[in-house]
């Protein structure tokens, strides 16, 4: 067999990694390949901590390749470029998000929505067309098809924003997609974590009306004063549930433990709209009498694009959209691992990885 770029001329590379289902990350030295004609070399600047970053850790999704270097929410600054990069150059600021590959011929990679080829490859734990392993942003380089990166607009900060690759994409596009971006439209979203925060700010940037659902009060002050959100719910609370029950054109619920959707689907209006990003391990149960009874839509989406990830990040730019973030080391990422899994957080960790990844 043809040996792969990689293969004949590894380019060493260094980040954190894990090697079995417990998740814990340690420093690994590895290799990525040389850059390719199409290839964007850069250096990565920050990483986001996604929930699925967790999940992949521990296989809980079962398809992790060990060892795992997670991250898909990476910002950086190029250092090289192959001959036949048309988009980008040397000290341009770019990011990467969920995905670094696809097919490029089948109806949905010429439909711009390549986050739904059969063939799409993961920025990390996936299989490459070279045959190698994908490797993601825990790591002080990335070597990735200039189709899979994106520009990085010029006012947004690479920190607070590296989180949108990922929790960015996954609520802008589905709001977009399922017509629940129109101004004076009224928006439920269910959990205030990494993606609902988000989604909170880009459905106020369009002129929808938001009202955060929650299992507790807690986070009802920071809902509405601190992201804008015009009211708060408490999903627990039946009279408030009543007193709410068909005034939503849609609801993008972001939560990802197993949840009754009944209370949901009493929230919104005939034809009205739930759609769901996050995923559960276990599935859910359906009520289909409401769906019937009021002809109503239950959908889900994944990421985005790279035509519409470009899309979302240039108008998070013009509208100052980022992600509420708290940088750390990458020496703290297996306690900030520990603290996402109680939800102690608000709402991002991203990995300060120029200024901390030191190869040993
Ligand atoms: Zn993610
Ligand atoms: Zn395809």
């Amino acid at each position: 067999m043809a040996k792969s770029p990689a293969e004949e001329h590894p380019v060493k590379a260094f980040g954190w990694a894990a090697s079995d289902t417990s998740g814990v990350l340690s420093p690994l030295t590895f290799s990525r390949r040389a850059t390719g004609e199409k290839d964007v070399k850069f250096k990565v600047m920050y990483c986001g901590i996604c929930h699925s970053d967790l999940h992949c850790l521990r296989n809980e999704w079962g398809s992790t390749i060990y060892p795992i270097i997670p991250g898909h929410e990476i910002a950086g600054i190029v250092t090289e470029v192959g001959s036949k990069v048309e988009k980008f150059k040397v000290g341009d600021k770019v990011g990467v998000g969920c995905m670094v590959g696809s097919c490029r011929s089948c109806n949905d990679c010429d439909n711009n929505i390549e986050n739904y080829c059969p063939k799409m490859m993961f920025t990390y734990s996936s299989i490459y067309h070279d045959g190698t392993v994908t490797y993601g942003g825990y790591s002080d380089i990335m070597v990735t098809d200039e189709h899979f990166v994106v520009r990085w607009p010029d006012n947004l900060p690479l920190d607070s924003g590296a989180p949108l690759l990922c929790a960015g994409i996954t609520t802008y596009s589905p709001l977009r997609y399922y017509g629940l971006d129109k101004p004076g439209m009224n928006l439920g979203v269910v959990g205030l974590g990494g993606l609902g925060h988000v989604a909170v700010k880009f459905a106020k940037a369009l002129g929808v009306k938001v009202t955060v659902i929650s299992t507790s009060l807690n986070k009802k002050e920071e809902a509405i004063e601190r992201l804008g959100a015009d009211s708060f719910l408490v999903s627990r609370d039946p009279d408030q549930m009543q007193a709410a029950a068909g005034t939503l054109d849609g609801i993008l619920d972001t939560v990802s433990a197993t949840h009754p959707l009944l209370p949901l689907l009493g929230l919104i209006k005939s034809h009205g709209k739930l759609v769901l990003v996050g995923a559960p391990e276990k599935p859910l149960e359906l009520p289909v009498m409401p769906l019937l009874m009021g002809r109503k839509i239950v959908g889900g989406s994944n990421m985005g694009g790279m035509k519409e990830t470009q899309e979302m990040l240039d108008f998070a730019a013009k509208h100052n959209i980022t992600a509420d973030v708290e940088v750390v080391p990458m020496d703290y990422v297996n306690t900030a691992m520990k603290r996402l899994e109680k939800g102690d957080v608000r709402y991002r960790f991203v990995l300060d990885i120029a200024n901390t990844l030191k190869a040993t």
